[in-house]
């Protein structure tokens, strides 16, 4: 009888559970892909990058910044996010993106969250050093990968506009000394893309990216991708970079979607109708940069 009720409970619902980043970045650079990293702002988004990860057989890591964390909070999000991974047949990973502090990373672990990152690129370079080294030594302890990130990508995480910084790009030598002395599990580099709505065509410096990672052995990560042309994220692949952030790109979708069913039913009021169209535009965004990524088929 208990038997039988456990087999009633639990039908449907495989046996996954959200996983770290640590080993999935690692079989991305063996495999020589990148697993994509995709901010969600609302359930829907996170319904919608769960799709897609299914259907293309993906791994995927959903993650949050603090602007959307304080829209609900951390715990809102990894309820939603664990509940979409014991229904999904892919490896799923919850990532804070862009932790603004030792205290925001310390309530991401405890909420669930099976990723951080700790962003001390505005800090000088012994600043950043402190910080990332306080947030991995509470990682190591229970085996969290943390990304770091040295050097600037441009623009404004959340929302603002992409605007390039005086000097933007990471240096190598530096990025080797700070994996060193931090003991991050993953770069963030300054490459040339920056965080929101391009306003010409974006251009990876290719040749600073194949520089570190000559000289640095870990995951290195790509944020501000969304408008980046796909050959440049491959060429950027083949150069080391085996996590790539996609923000704006699934906002425009989804809003897209949104707002097309409200102008030709502007008297609907039931928010799943909207919600459907902009689920599906995300779906094929996603869909779309998992099989550039390489990631298809790697679950
Ligand atoms: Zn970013």
């Amino acid at each position: 009888m208990l038997e039988l009720l456990i087999a009633i409970v639990f039908e449907g619902k495989e046996d996954f559970m959200l996983v770290s980043t640590k080993e999935m970045l690692l079989k991305a650079q063996e495999g020589h892909y990148a697993v994509g990293a995709f901010n969600i702002e609302n359930l829907e988004f996170v319904m919608a990058v769960v799709k897609a990860a299914k259907e293309k057989h993906s791994p995927v890591i959903l993650q949050t910044t603090p602007g959307t964390i304080r829209y609900a909070s951390l715990d809102y999000f990894a309820s939603i996010v664990r509940t979409a991974a014991e229904y999904a047949d892919v490896p799923i990973a919850l990532h804070l993106d862009h932790g603004d502090g030792f205290d925001r990373c310390v309530q991401a672990i405890r909420s669930g969250y099976t990723s951080i990152m700790i962003d001390g690129s505005h800090l000088s370079f012994e600043d950043n050093i402190a910080l990332t080294a306080s947030v991995t030594k509470v990682a190591q302890a229970i085996q969290l990968p943390v990304e770091a990130e040295l050097g600037k990508v441009g623009g404004k995480e959340d929302d603002g506009p992409a605007s390039m910084g005086e000097n933007p790009y990471t240096d190598p030598d530096q990025a080797a000394e700070f994996v060193l002395r931090t003991s991050c599990t993953s770069l963030a580099v300054g490459v040339g893309t920056a965080h929101g709505v391009y306003k010409g065509i974006p251009h990876i410096e290719q040749k600073i990216l194949r520089e570190i990672r000559s000289k640095i052995k870990i995951p290195l990560v790509l944020h501000g991708t969304s408008g980046v042309p796909d050959d440049q994220v491959k060429a950027a692949i083949d150069n080391g970079i085996c996590k790539v952030n996609y923000a704006t790109e699934l906002r425009q979708a989804f809003t897209h979607g949104f707002m097309g069913y409200m102008k030709s039913s502007p008297s609907c009021f039931d928010p799943k109708k909207p919600s459907s169209l902009g689920m599906e535009e995300i779906v094929a965004v996603v869909k779309s940069h998992m099989d550039n990524l390489g990631s298809a088929n790697k679950a």
